[in-house]
């Protein structure tokens, strides 16, 4: 037997109690005469203490040679400590070793491994499985664990059954470039692996399944953005005979579920706003709202007064900064610098401070009266002391700088609390958006959504009218999870597709399959994702989602760890029926 406990586990309670504990040598202390050892595994570090007196002599001498990370086995003695940690569960007991048997040795690792480390992200990430060590990052998988047991034990508990959709298909459209996978048995043909299954779970659906879920991979091949994997898991849910209303109903109870769960947090507001609604008063369509400064639209009150750079614009639009009014000139520069960067773009910034006495303080006192300011300030309903930030310019690019702005401001003045969570729904999104490299409609969500019914007649007359039964689920500022009610008629299905610009046979081609299916008594269904990385992350407090994989991929989308991607050599590609490259013989 390796052990009779773990190494987070003995107390007094076990005090002169023979134990046999299995691990890894955190630190050797050697004083000559004692050693300690900490000895470390998933569940905790005991300390373990030999000494020339009181421990056989072949055994002392061994564990001098104790290097770190060495995994070993020892019996003892359960004593209590002199000087006890109260920090940790083990903190008050050693173990007095009697036996020591080396299980495996270990090269001196490349980084410390402890809660703080000396080693640089690339390092950690080449040795994950010497950082999977380390609390820290242990931790995250553990929260991450517990995390998708809640989601498994809610979905299951409300009737939805788990069940698994392939990884080999054939392209299914999220907006992103499919990863493929050469078939050697059909030369020349490939297979795509699933940006998601979505148009699997809908086939569940036709097949009467009633409900669906699955904790499953996703692989969508895009430029690499930040904190963005090639691969990446989905909370994927679908439900058959629903509306909107039902699918928001049962996921605010997931939500609200977890976040009780989780962080023992009950949640007053679930508050739910329309797409247009979002970007006119938060310049996104995934709003942060744990705090306000919401945008107020100042052109009625702002222009024809004979300030050109207000007069010529589509949009003037400003926020109330809480408290902000104190913020000295030289801060101001600074924020005016900022909004110029090229990464904001914006031409400039007009500042009112309302300050404690009443009195307003404008970069535009030539142009406005303490009239025209106060009402700018009944407008972005700001009080004595805020500070209100206006930019101007084109409607879109104006609202985008904006809500950089709002971001910048809450994180200057703390207003993003990690312990805080906001949650909301944001509804009714286009069903369609207009790109104007491609001079065509794409689908904003997927090609599945079903447009409000109300809106069918705008099909022919003005797509870009027509809103989607289509739903984004926002929490603090990232969208953690969207879905939609998806269209179920085939002939519905066909037009979509024209719309978006296939050609019948195109549409046929690639989903003909789901069209069929379509006219053999598809159920109303509809359903969500969420995404999993991102939403323990969140939960977790923090911002980066590879701290919460257990294998990630590095920004450039290698895993360094394995080395992959990796060329593959002449004879497997042969097989595949690929090209070799132009400098082999073959
Ligand atoms: N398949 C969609 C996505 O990955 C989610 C959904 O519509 O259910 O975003």
């Amino acid at each position: 037997m390796y052990r009779t406990h773990n190494c987070g586990a003995l107390s007094l309670e076990h005090l002169n109690q023979k134990v046999t504990l299995s691990g890894w040598v955190q630190k050797n202390r050697n004083k000559g005469f004692i050693i300690w050892i900490d000895l470390r595994d998933r569940y905790g570090i005991t300390q373990l203490v030999l000494d020339e007196e009181r421990t056989p002599k072949s055994i002392f001498d061994s564990a001098q040679g104790l290097g770190r990370e060495f995994v070993i086995q020892v019996q003892g003695t359960v004593i209590e400590r002199e000087s006890k940690n109260p920090n940790i569960t083990t903190g008050a007991i050693e173990v007095l070793v009697e036996d020591l048997k080396i299980l495996n040795p270990s090269k001196t690792p490349p980084f410390t491994i402890e809660n703080e480390t000396d080693g640089g992200e690339e390092l950690r990430m080449q040795y994950r499985y010497l950082d999977l060590r380390r609390n820290p990052v242990k931790a995250n998988l553990l929260f991450r664990h517990q995390v998708s047991m809640a989601v498994r034990n809610y979905l299951s508990k409300d009737g939805f059954i788990d069940v698994e959709t392939p990884y080999l298909i054939k392209s299914t459209p999220e907006g992103a470039r499919d990863f493929v996978v050469p078939s050697r048995m059909n030369e020349g043909q490939f297979y795509a692996l699933p940006q998601s299954p979505q148009t699997f779970k809908q086939l569940l659906m036709v097949g009467g399944l009633d409900k669906y879920f699955q904790i499953v991979k996703c692989f969508r091949d895009e430029d690499l953005r930040a904190d963005r994997q090639p691969e990446f898991t989905q909370i994927d849910c679908e439900m058959a005979f629903v509306e909107q209303e039902d699918i928001l109903a049962q996921f605010e109870g997931l939500t609200r579920h977890l976040l009780k769960e989780i962080k023992g947090i009950d949640i007053a507001d679930f508050p739910r706003i329309t797409y247009d609604e979002a970007i006119k008063t938060y310049g996104n369509d995934k709003p942060d709202i744990r705090f306000e400064m919401k945008f107020c639209e100042l052109n009625a009150v702002a222009q024809g007064k004979g300030f050109g750079v207000f007069d010529s614009q589509e949009l003037v639009v400003g926020i109330s900064v809480p408290g902000a009014a104190e913020m000295s000139r030289k801060e101001i520069d600074a924020l005016i610098d900022w909004v110029k960067r090229p990464q904001i773009g914006a031409k400039g910034l007009v500042y009112v401070k309302c300050n404690a006495d009443g009195s307003f303080k404008s970069s535009v006192d030539k142009f406005f009266s303490p009239e025209d300011l106060s009402t700018w300030a009944t407008h972005c309903q700001a009080k004595a002391g805020d500070l209100i930030l206006i930019l101007s310019g084109e409607i879109k690019t104006t609202r985008t700088q904006l809500s950089a702005l709002r971001m910048e401001m809450a994180t200057r003045l703390g207003l993003r609390k990690p312990e805080v969570f906001a949650p909301l729904w944001i509804t009714d999104f286009p069903l369609l958006e207009w790109d104007e490299e491609s001079k065509r409609f794409h689908a904003m969500h997927h090609p599945f959504t079903a447009p409000k019914p109300e809106h069918l007649d705008l099909l022919k007359t003005d797509p870009a009218a027509v809103k989607a039964n289509a739903y984004d689920l926002v929490l603090n500022g990232n969208e953690i999870g969207g879905g939609s009610i998806r269209i179920h008629d085939q002939e519905l299905q066909s037009q979509m597709f024209d719309l978006l610009g296939f050609t019948k046979e195109e549409a046929q081609a690639q989903f003909g399959f789901l069209m069929d299916a379509f006219q053999f008594g598809a159920p109303p269904h509809g359903g969500i994702a969420f995404g999993l990385d991102r939403l323990v992350a969140i939960l977790g407090g923090e911002e980066t989602i590879r701290d919460f994989i257990a294998f990630p991929k590095n920004n450039s989308g290698r895993d360094v760890m394995i080395d992959a991607p990796a060329p593959l050599d002449a004879l497997q590609l042969k097989e595949l029926n690929l090209k070799t490259t132009s400098t082999d013989k073959e």
